[in-house]
């Protein structure tokens, strides 16, 4: 098995590229200026995709938010069309585990350029997080704007408020700010070289398979360089683990609890398995690395000994039996292997397989079946590479803070960029710990949706011009 690190072209040579030394000019002034100015048509742009729920699994209303979106994008000018995933992506995403409902509808926007050039594909997801049925304090759906917070506050509050609900920071918060800094740059009639390629991508919080998977795997969109519009604006994401969900289940034979000794024990087998998944994930592995020289994986993970990209295993549900006085002849349960960047899903596969396999050589009883719910690849982009350190210092100029870059073990829609497409690629956003993402009471700060407009406006002109 090897380990690769993605080392992705980049379109532009560093020594070529002149926004690493270039003040912010008087039009790109302007363009900040107008995104100042329009800070109420983006609210209520935003109230307007929290309204409908996308909340996913099921996912449902991907049409409708779809549709939103494109007639906003088409009254900027874009060329712009809606993609419904396949059946072949539906089964790759595990529909029927996951209990999906409803049309996987996906909007591409492309805003032409007025020459050739480089072309760049930013991505933002539509879909949300589950919304709890108690302990929201503010309507989940409601888009509710309050001058203050009573949890903590945005590094990027200036006094311009927050606005409540679920996804207004994950992630139709970021929608809000790409098509602010769309807006500003058409109706400033910005000339442009290269095209802008802008996605609504669904279905990330769950894989992304029939989302940006499906966007960038059939070639629907290529670009150059990325920019994966989901994360925060308190660091810039290059790197994260991939994963793969497997269902096992192991079969028995039922009999009356008090002679155990005549049926064959469903949970007895199981737990052999997960005597075996835990020795290998613990003593193989945690073993197994890939290097991020910085890129800060966080204060959590370092207290752990793990500064590297580490591949793990957890071991989610099982449930098994149906009372205590009969043999269960059944038992199923949820795995997901973190996998570090360079695992391929059949290598990883492969070797889950030998694990249990392992197990079922020692034990003639033991009968199993193997499923994959679906997969996610991961991905580095390094430290050094030029396309992030250009985008880290026009972050920079737009936000006024020099922005770490961050890496995650958990997983993005960026691998599909980086991946798949090929493309370098930065992540970063609108949120924080402060803004609640996936709990009650989700908010983002007014002004951090401001100021992350500013700085993709700036990556568009820069990357593009
Ligand atoms: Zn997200």
């Amino acid at each position: 098995m090897s380990f690769t690190i993605y080392r992705a072209k980049y379109y532009i040579d560093v020594l070529t590229d002149s926004s690493l030394s270039f003040m912010v000019s008087s039009q790109e002034q302007s363009v900040f200026k107008y995104i100042e100015d329009h800070r109420d048509q983006m609210i209520r742009y935003l109230q307007s995709l929290v309204k409908v729920d996308t909340q996913t699994p099921p996912g449902l209303n991907y049409d409708t938010i779809c549709d939103i979106m494109a007639n906003r994008f088409n009254e900027l000018n874009c060329e712009t069309s809606i993609h419904e995933a396949t059946e072949k992506y539906m089964n790759l995403s595990g529909a029927t585990h996951m209990g999906l409902e409803g049309p996987r509808s996906n909007v591409v926007a492309i805003y032409k350029g007025h020459s050739d050039g480089p072309t760049l594909h930013i991505s933002a997801h539509t879909d949300c997080a589950a919304i709890q049925e108690e302990g929201w304090t503010v309507d989940p759906l409601g888009g509710k704007v309050t001058t203050d917070t009573p949890y903590e506050k945005s590094i990027h509050d200036k006094g311009g408020g927050y606005i409540w609900g679920r996804g207004v920071a994950d992630d139709k918060g970021e929608v809000a700010a790409l098509t602010l800094a769309l807006a500003a740059i058409h109706e400033l009639d910005i000339k442009m070289k290269g095209d802008l390629i802008l996605t609504g991508n669904c279905d990330e919080e769950i894989g992304g398979v029939a989302g940006l998977g499906y966007l960038i795997k059939e070639g629907i969109v290529k670009a150059d360089m990325g920019i994966q519009l989901d994360g925060g604006l308190s660091g810039i994401g290059l790197a994260a683990q991939g994963r793969t969900r497997f269902m096992v289940k192991t079969r028995g034979v039922s009999f009356h609890g008090q002679v155990p000794i005549l049926g064959v024990n469903a949970i007895e087998k199981m737990s052999k398995l997960n005597v075996a998944l835990t020795d290998y994930w613990r003593n193989v592995l945690l073993k197994r690395k890939v290097p991020v020289p910085g890129i800060d994986l966080g204060a959590a993970l370092k207290e752990k000994g793990i500064d590297t990209l580490t591949a793990m295993l957890n071991i989610g549900t099982i449930k098994g039996g149906v009372q205590g006085a009969t043999v269960p002849d059944l038992c199923e349960e949820e795995v997901l292997r973190g996998m570090v960047p360079g695992e391929t899903f059949q290598e990883v596969y492969d070797e889950f397989k030998a694990v249990l396999d392992g197990v079922k050589a020692t034990d003639a009883e033991l009968e199993y079946e193997l499923d994959v719910i679906n997969f996610r690849e991961g991905y580095v982009v390094e430290a050094t590479d030029p396309y992030a350190l250009s985008c880290q210092a026009m972050i920079q100029e737009a936000t006024g803070m020099k922005l770490p870059f961050t890496g995650t073990l958990a997983s993005t829609d960026m691998n599909y960029q980086v991946v798949d497409g090929g493309m370098p690629c930065v992540n970063f956003g609108v949120g924080g710990t402060y803004s609640r993402g996936h709990k009650q009471d989700e908010n983002a700060s007014i002004d951090e949706i401001i100021v992350c407009a500013k700085a993709v406006a700036l990556i568009i002109m820069r990357k593009l011009r």
